[in-house]
C-alpha cells in the first residue's frame, strides 16, 4: 500500500483527517443525504441510485413552472427552449465518456437503447451472426441479446457465446477475453461487454477489447452503466461501434432517469444503416417540414425517437454541472482510488475473516464498487446485511453471499469508510 495510510492501528481520528484533508469535502454539502432516524445515513449505494443533488429540484421547478407559465410555447421561449433540451446535457456528457459532442445524445433508458443500437450494429449474416457477451451478464443485456438473436431468426444455442470468468471469484481476464475472440472471431458478428462489471465491480480495458473485437471482424458495443461517473472514459479513441449507459447511478440524475448512447463518429453520417427511426431522430433543419422521407440527423441524435422527455432530462443538467464546477470525472476519480485503498486497507486490516474482497485489487481494474463476499455462507450474509440496513448503513445486496459497497467521491467519506467497518467488526464480535 502506499504511505498515507501507514499499516498498524486504524483510528477513526485518522478517517477524519483525511476528511478534513480532501479537497472535494465541500461536495457533499451539495447532495441530500438520507436519513435513518436522526441520524443521516452512511450511503453507499451510489452503483445503484445515487444521491440528489440539490440543484436537482430547482432545474425540475423551472420547468415545471415554464410549462404552467408558457404551455406550447416553451418549446421555443429562451432561455432553455424544450425543443433542444436534450442538447442542453450534450457537451458535458461528452466530456463525462470521452466522445465528441456529435456522437452523444441523451435519451430513453439504457435497455431501449441497448435494442435501438443492436438494429443498427447487431447485423448478423449466415456466416457472422453470434453475440458475444460475458458469462454473468446483467439480465437486460441478457434478454436483449437474446431476443435480437431470436429476432433475426438465429438460435441463442449457438449464437450467444458467453465467456466465463477464470474462477469462482467472477473476474475475467483480458488473456481469457482476448482468447475467446480469436476461437470465435471468424463467427462473432457483434462483442457486446460491460465497462464495469455489476455483480464483481471488476473494470475493463475498453480500449483492447474493442481493438480485438474489430480486428476480428465484429461490431463492438459497450454498457456503462456502472461505468459513466465512476471512471474515466474514451469512448472515441476506444473505437467502440456504440455504448449505452444510464444516468441515476454514479450521475445522480434520479430514478429511471433518461439514459445515454454514444455512436462512433465513422457512423456519424452513414445514412444506410438500418435503424428504427422517429420524428425527433430526423435532421433538425427539415423536421418541421413534416415530410414523408426520413433524413436522419448527424451523430447520435439520429437515434432518436421522440422528443426530449423534459423532466426526466432536468436533474441530469444539474448533476453533470456538479461535476463540471469540480474539475470533471478526474477529480472525482482522484479521490475514488483514495476511498477505495481506505476501505480496502481497513478490510484486510479488520475484516479477513468475515469478508472476502472479490473485485480486483489494481485500482485501474475497478471504480467505486467493492464486492463483498461474506464468509460464513448467504445466511450470514444476509444476517450481516440486515444488521447493517437496520442501524442506517446502506449497500445492497447481490444473491447468494454478496454485499456491495461503493464510496462515490461526491458525497462520501473516509468516515464513512470507517464506519462501515467498525459496525461489520462490532457486528461479528456479537455473534
Ligand atoms: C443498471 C443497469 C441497467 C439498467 O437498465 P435500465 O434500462 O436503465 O433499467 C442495465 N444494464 C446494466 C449492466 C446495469 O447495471
Amino acid at each position: 500500500m502506499n504511505d498515507e495510510f501507514p499499516h498498524g492501528r486504524f483510528p477513526r481520528e485518522q478517517a477524519l483527517q483525511l476528511d478534513a484533508a480532501d479537497p472535494l469535502r465541500a461536495l457533499r454539502d451539495q447532495f441530500l443525504i438520507p436519513k435513518r432516524g436522526a441520524h443521516e445515513q452512511i450511503y453507499l449505494c451510489g452503483n445503484s441510485l445515487g444521491l440528489q443533488p440539490r440543484a436537482a429540484r430547482t432545474v425540475v421547478q423551472e420547468a415545471l413552472d415554464k410549462w404552467a407559465n408558457e404551455a406550447v410555447e416553451g418549446h421555443f421561449t429562451p432561455p432553455v427552449q424544450w425543443l433542444d433540451y436534450h442538447a442542453l446535457v450534450r457537451d458535458a456528457l461528452a466530456r463525462v465518456v470521452g466522445a465528441q459532442p456529435h456522437e452523444v445524445v441523451a435519451m430513453n433508458t439504457l435497455s431501449v437503447n441497448l435494442h435501438l443500437l443492436m438494429v443498427s450494429f447487431y447485423r448478423p449474416t449466415q456466416a457472422r451472426s453470434a453475440i458475444l457477451v460475458e458469462a454473468g451478464s446483467f439480465p437486460t443485456d441478457r434478454y436483449a441479446v437474446e431476443s435480437q438473436i431470436r429476432f433475426h431468426g438465429f438460435d441463442p444455442a449457438t449464437d450467444l457465446i458467453e465467456v466465463q470468468p477464470d474462477d469462482e471469484t467472477g473476474i475475467v481476464s483480458m488473456a481469457t477475453i482476448a482468447s475467446a475472440i480469436e476461437r470465435h472471431g471468424p463467427r462473432l458478428a457483434l462483442v457486446l461487454w460491460p465497462g464495469v462489471q455489476y455483480r464483481t465491480g471488476q473494470a475493463f480495458d475498453l480500449q483492447e477489447i474493442a481493438r480485438l473485437a474489430r480486428a476480428a471482424g465484429a461490431n463492438v458495443g459497450f454498457d456503462l452503466a456502472h461505468s459513466v461517473g465512476n471512471i474515466p472514459l474514451q469512448l472515441h479513441a476506444s473505437g467502440a461501434d456504440f455504448a449505452v449507459w444510464c444516468h441515476y447511478k454514479y450521475l445522480n440524475a434520479g430514478p429511471g432517469a433518461v439514459g445515454g448512447a454514444f455512436v462512433h463518429e465513422r457512423h456519424a453520417r452513414d445514412a444506410t444503416l438500418p435503424r428504427f427511426a422517429g420524428w425527433w431522430g430526423h435532421e433538425q433543419a427539415t423536421r418541421f417540414r413534416m415530410g414523408a422521407e426520413f433524413v436522419p440527423s448527424i451523430g447520435a441524435d439520429g437515434w432518436q425517437l421522440s422528443n426530449p422527455p423534459v423532466l426526466a432530462l432536468a436533474p441530469l443538467r444539474a448533476s453533470l454541472e456538479v461535476i463540471d464546477n469540480v474539475g470533471g470525472i478526474a477529480t472525482l476519480r482522484a479521490k475514488a482510488e483514495k476511498l477505495g485503498a481506505y476501505l480496502e486497507q481497513l478490510i484486510d486490516a479488520r475484516l479477513n475473516d468475515t469478508l472476502q474482497i472479490l473485485t480486483p485489487r489494481n485500482a485501474a481494474q475497478r471504480g467505486c464498487q467493492l464486492s463483498l463476499r461474506v464468509l460464513g455462507g448467504r445466511e450470514r450474509g444476509r444476517a450481516l446485511f440486515e444488521h447493517l440496513e437496520s442501524i442506517g448503513i446502506v449497500g445492497d445486496w447481490r444473491e447468494p453471499d454478496v454485499i456491495r459497497i461503493a464510496p462515490t467521491p461526491a458525497y462520501n467519506r473516509f468516515a464513512d469508510c470507517f464506519d462501515f467497518v467498525e459496525a461489520v467488526a462490532a457486528w461479528r464480535a456479537a455473534q
